[in-house]
């Protein structure tokens, strides 16, 4: 296995991902690693809800498919992170959440990221026994009420998570840009983890963090 990633980072900033079945908590720990290093958290989901509440066309296309916990198509997804990616916030680095999520969205980021000279630098895997992560999105639905939180729809998106979105991982890992993180813990615990795993790596915090 090899560790060193595509094109070695330079300077402040890092293309990362981060990539955890539902409840591992991906979506705060993303936020936490992003302020750290001082780039924009970009989280499908979060994108998708914004445009489902604001009635927007995107919103309107994807309200179904997102109550049933289904995947947006790629087509459509790879083009609003395209377009995500391309604001100048993004230009020094990103953490994506929640995208690629499958084999074909992989290769989408791949083409754009390669079309510019860029790679991801790492992908965190933040690793959480199912028994906790399905704790975890218990205790979401009754705080946050989010439609998709479900029972039903749960276990659609676990099953997603499972067939479509792990196997993403066998490629990262093949790069050597794979880190698999302890996602059991205090928060900071965690983030700790995650930022020793990207330091070891090269990928050095932003001053200001
Ligand atoms: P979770 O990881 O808890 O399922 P997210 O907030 O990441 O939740 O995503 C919510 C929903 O948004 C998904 O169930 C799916 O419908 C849609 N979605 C998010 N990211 C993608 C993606 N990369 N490709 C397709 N659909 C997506």
């Amino acid at each position: 296995m090899t560790t060193a990633p595509h094109f070695p980072p330079s300077g402040p900033g890092a293309r990362l991902l981060i990539v955890g079945p539902q409840g591992s908590g991906k979506g705060t720990q993303g936020i936490r690693i992003a302020d750290a290093y001082d780039i924009p958290a970009i989280s499908t989901g979060d994108m998708f809800r914004a445009a489902v509440a604001s009635g927007s066309d995107l919103g309107k296309k994807v309200t179904e498919i997102i109550q049933a916990g289904n995947l947006v198509p790629d087509e459509l997804t790879s083009a609003v992170v395209r377009e995500r990616l391309s604001q100048a916030d993004a230009a020094h680095g990103f953490l994506l959440d929640g995208y690629p999520r499958n084999l074909g969205q992989v290769g989408d980021l791949d083409a754009f990221l390669s079309g510019r000279g860029e790679a991801l630098d790492a992908v965190i895997e933040l690793v959480v026994p199912r028994e906790e992560s399905i704790e975890r999105l218990t205790l979401r639905a009754q705080e946050q009420g989010r439609t998709d939180d479900t029972e039903q729809v749960i276990a659609n998106r676990l099953a997603i998570y499972e067939r479509e979105t792990a196997p993403i991982l066998d490629v990262y890992r093949e790069r050597g840009i794979a880190l698999e993180i302890d996602g059991v813990g205090s928060l900071d615990e965690i983030t700790d983890r995650v930022i020793a795993a990207l330091e070891g790596r090269g990928l050095i915090r932003s001053a200001a963090a």
